[in-house]
């Protein structure tokens, strides 16, 4: 079983069942998340035979690293399988200051919340192959706990950028959010922690009414029915008017701005037209804009728009009184990109 799936109360039962006591939850946890135990042997202040009973039923460490590409002062990818074979990309980025308005020390952990995505949008990586299946809570926190460990380095923030759709998997990455803020946990601050959502409205609504303050992005992409639906299949199931009545349920509930995040495609979404509607939008919500130029996939058509169209397209919603900021950096193409390192290797393997 998956020990880093559970709670300190949900470790407790299992305390009961072998018959110990309950209190041995939180010697269990200070070992796991303040010291990083990665085998119940370490931990020495618990009976050799408690650790025994432990070591048969519980795994520590469900990923294995088996890839990484990106450089020690740039952005970091690593591929990691999981215990049934599947792979899955986590991405460690040193500091992005312009995308959450974070101290420029501040590191960030991209995380993946499925094996492959669902929601097929035409321009994304991560849906080619479809879906394979959810990651338990354990195999969220245990990304965490991993890039920790690999890069020897304190990580500030949590963005659920990876693979798949986060709120497709709702239960399980609430679990982790929950283990992730805990105190007896990684103690992290639900506002250093940000899901990114294809738009899932009902889900938007489930979020906002939950108590963490644990912000929120929404992949637009494109600002009107037509544009959007185009590229998203799932704008057929929630169009623009039901997610922005969810996106403007969740920044009432939670007092909150919420980020749009508008990959720009050239010839696709990047006209005058798109820049006005999606001005109209985030005014409406006084969301953050983080426009993205998009990074080509392997095997997919689409290209970013040249230089001067990005600009442009930033001044119109600037000249216009919304917040929004073009990412620049190349650094960052990477990460922009999840899903790809996995298709590589899944396909060679094929
Ligand atoms: N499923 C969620 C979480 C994945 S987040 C979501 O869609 O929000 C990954 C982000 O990267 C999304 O905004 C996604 O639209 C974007 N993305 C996907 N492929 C990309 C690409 N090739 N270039 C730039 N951004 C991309
Ligand atoms: Fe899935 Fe998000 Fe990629 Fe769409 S953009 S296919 S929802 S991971």
């Amino acid at each position: 079983m998956d020990f880093l799936s559970l709670t300190r109360d949900g470790l407790g039962d299992e305390l009961d069942k072998l018959g110990e006591p309950r209190y041995r939850a939180d010697q269990l946890c200070s070992w796991v998340y303040e010291r990083r135990a990665g085998r119940f042997e370490e931990m020495s202040n618990l009976p050799a035979a408690l650790r025994a009973k432990f070591a048969a039923q519980f795994s520590l460490r469900p990923l294995v690293k088996v890839g990484e590409t990106g450089s020690e002062d740039t952005t970091r990818k690593f591929l990691f399988r999981l215990t049934d074979g599947q792979l899955i990309e986590t991405v460690l980025i040193p500091a992005s200051p312009a995308l959450y308005g974070e101290r420029a020390d501040r590191r960030t952990v991209c995380i993946s919340s499925q094996v492959g995505c669902a929601y097929g949008c035409k321009f994304c990586a991560s849906g080619l192959d479809g879906w394979k299946r959810n990651l338990s809570a354990g195999e969220i926190v245990a990304q965490f706990l991993a890039v920790e460990e690999l890069s020897g380095e304190k990580i500030h923030n949590i963005v659920f950028m990876g693979m798949g759709e986060p709120f497709a998997n709702y239960d399980n990455l609430m679990l982790a959010i929950a283990i992730l803020n805990a105190p007896w946990g990684l103690g992290l601050g639900a506002r250093h922690m940000t899901v990114s959502t294809s738009g899932l409205a009902p889900r938007i609504r489930d979020f906002a009414d939950q108590p963490l303050q644990v912000r929120l992005a929404i992949s637009l992409h494109g600002a009107t029915d037509e544009v959007r639906g185009r590229i998203m299949p799932v704008n057929r199931r929630h169009p623009l008017e039901e997610l922005m009545e969810a996106c403007s349920h969740y920044t009432t509930r939670k007092k909150q701005h919420l980020t749009f995040e508008y990959i720009l495609i050239r010839g696709v979404n990047d006209t005058e037209e798109q820049a006005l509607a999606l001005t109209r939008h985030a005014r409406r919500l006084n969301a953050k804009v983080n426009l993205i130029p998009y990074n080509t996939v392997t095997g997919l058509e689409w290209e970013r728009p040249d230089e001067h169209v990005q600009e442009q397209f930033l001044r119109v919603l600037v000249e216009r009184g919304a917040q929004a900021t073009l990412r620049r950096e190349k650094g960052h193409d990477i990460a922009a990109a999840c899903g790809q390192l996995r298709l590589q290797v899944t396909r060679q393997a094929d």
